[in-house]
């Protein structure tokens, strides 16, 4: 077939390459310079299938995003009212989870497949500073164990001796140990795997933005040079597909939910090598990770409601800035930081929308939300597999657009 994908992001990336293996004519049409310019850019680059949650942050912590707007307080109504305590929010946490697993193996297979080098580090600890951080956390980790998933609980001290650069004056009373977890570099990844599918013939188109989509039994889509016609086009927009979909009569209640990111040189001290995390941690309290690339460690988080792609959200800045400080104090060259903000695009109930848009030649492969990075390499071979009429090793069930009906 001859497939359009609307958006060169991490998720329309991983589409293109798993299309392009398929065996199908890919053209990717992406309105910025290069692959992965929107939310993939200098996303946390966490890979940790155990964090992954509907919910706007991390799994494990909650923290509800800020509103900053009242258009979209309904949108909050609905995303609390989906994570209600219940057997429907289970079932979502339980298939997003699965879902990170299956994206966290074909990420680890690609890497191995095609020799993929992308600044990796293994490993993961989700920090507890205090007795009432690790009460909080009772029930997640519960739940962990009775889903099967690999980790420890350490002390505090076991925790330190594998991150010997945390601060010993910040109390730690103890780490979940998620050994499978790891970081790999999103930005890179997607270029390196761009590569890989332009070898098999997939080609790109910058500085394209699509203006529309026409459904039918011959899909097009319309850009500033005209309209283009195709077999299949996947919309893989991130946060902006809802608007390219509306006209259709498409409409999902997709909001950006924002976050912030600060990267920065490591510092190197005589003696004692590069200073910061080995790989990654993440403070439970703040709901903040720290993960080291190459030379460089990235602190993100916030969670916010509202507001625009240019304007930084300065109480998460001094956030990410406060536990960076807090936990490797002096590790990072701070006036070489480059801050940023990324939207992640959520649909309430917080799980992705992978399969037929329910209009011909329309699909859709987003809403990837806090966790997309680590789930988008299975949601693209997922949304393959449908594309080619194949059973999918991939569980899709309740990903598609029957569940907002
Ligand atoms: C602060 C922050 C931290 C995060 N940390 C993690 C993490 O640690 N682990 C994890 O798993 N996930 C993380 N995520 C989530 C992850 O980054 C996203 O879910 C993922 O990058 C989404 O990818 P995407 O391809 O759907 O969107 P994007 O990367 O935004 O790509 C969409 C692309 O579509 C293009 N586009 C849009 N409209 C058009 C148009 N009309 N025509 C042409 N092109 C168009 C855009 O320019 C963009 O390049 C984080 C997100 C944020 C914001």
């Amino acid at each position: 077939m001859r497939i359009a994908i609307v958006g060169a992001g991490i998720v329309g990336v991983t589409t293109a390459y798993e299309l392009a293996a398929d065996g199908h004519e890919v053209m990717v049409f992406e309105r910025g310079d290069a692959v992965a310019g929107g939310a993939s850019f200098a996303s946390g680059s966490l890979v940790a299938p155990a964090l992954v949650g509907p919910g706007p942050t991390l799994g494990l912590v909650e923290i509800p995003p800020r509103l900053a707007g009242l258009g979209l307080a309904r949108w909050a109504w609905r995303q609390r009212r989906s994570l209600r305590p219940g057997a429907a929010a289970t079932e979502a946490r339980t298939r997003l989870l699965r879902l990170a697993d299956a994206g966290h193996a074909r990420l680890q297979a690609l890497h191995a497949e095609l020799g993929l080098d992308t600044e990796r580090a293994e490993g993961a600890l989700v920090l507890l500073r205090r007795k009432q951080d690790l009460d909080r956390a009772r029930a997640p980790i519960k739940r962990l164990a009775e889903l099967g998933v690999a980790f420890e609980l350490l002390d505090g001290e076991r925790a330190r001796a594998l991150e010997p650069g945390l601060d010993a004056a910040v109390p730690l009373r103890a780490a979940i140990r998620l050994p499978t977890a790891g970081v790999v570099n999103c930005r890179q990844f997607a270029h390196a795997l761009k590569a890989q599918a332009q070898r098999l013939g997939a080609q790109w188109r910058f500085g394209a933005t699509v203006r529309a989509l026409r459904a039918g039994t011959a899909p097009a889509i319309v850009g500033d040079d005209g309209e283009h016609g195709f077999d299949a086009v996947v919309v893989a927009a991130g946060a902006a597909s809802a608007e390219l979909l509306a006209p259709l009569g498409v409409r999902l209640a997709l909001a950006a939910v924002w976050g912030h990111s600060l990267t920065a040189p490591l510092r190197e001290v005589d003696g004692h090598g590069m200073l910061g995390p080995r790989a990654a941690v993440v403070d439970e309290r703040h709901a903040v990770t720290i993960v080291r690339l190459g030379r460089r460690v990235r602190v993100a988080g916030g969670a916010e409601l509202g507001g625009d792609a240019q304007t930084l959200h300065e109480p998460t800045l001094a956030t990410l800035y406060a536990v960076l400080h807090d936990w490797f104090p002096g590790a990072a060259q701070l006036a070489q930081a480059q801050r940023w903000k990324g939207a992640r695009a959520m649909l309430p109930d917080g799980l992705p929308l992978v399969g037929g848009a329910g209009v011909d030649g329309i699909w859709l492969n987003l809403g990837h939300g806090g966790g997309g990075w680590t789930i988008a390499a299975a949601t693209a071979r997922l949304l393959a597999d449908r594309l080619g009429g194949r059973a999918s090793a991939i569980d899709g069930r309740a990903l598609g657009i029957d569940r907002l009906r």
